[in-house]
């Protein structure tokens, strides 16, 4: 995959971001910069460390019509997580918009979010050797 710092398509795979109660993200240095990354990193999901799953589900319900407070209680995460999701989402809206916009009725199919990691997604057996 191409470094989201630097667009470099030189990159390789190194070692597994770890995260808690999932299985480790595949990690990746750039070898023009330098930086390390993994696949969700420039994505709307770096640093959401919740399921994707979750976050497709939330933002569901809240364009829906469900208040913040409601949405947060049936996923059992803070009001303030489901804020935080739609504020960083509302930012990539240009290339991801989950949140409808104001007054239309969209919703966010179900495949959509997966597709959307998918793409970055590297071949579920690592090869080995490198
Ligand atoms: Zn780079």
């Amino acid at each position: 995959m191409n470094c989201p710092y630097c667009q470099s398509e030189s990159t390789s795979k190194r070692g597994f971001s770890p995260r808690r109660h999932q299985a480790p993200l595949q990690r990746y240095i750039c070898k023009s910069c330098g930086r390390l990354f993994n696949e969700r990193t420039g994505t709307p999901l770096a640093h959401i460390h919740k399921p994707a799953e979750q976050v497709e589900r939330v933002l569901k319900m809240r364009s829906e019509g469900m208040g913040v407070r409601a949405a947060a209680r049936v996923e059992e995460i803070s009001h303030a997580t489901v804020t935080l999701w739609e504020k960083r989402l509302a930012q990539m809206e240009s290339n991801w918009s989950p949140a409808a916009p104001k007054g239309s009725d969209v919703t966010v199919e179900g495949d959509e979010l997966y597709t959307r990691v998918g793409e970055n997604r590297p071949a579920s057996k690592v090869s080995g050797g490198r």
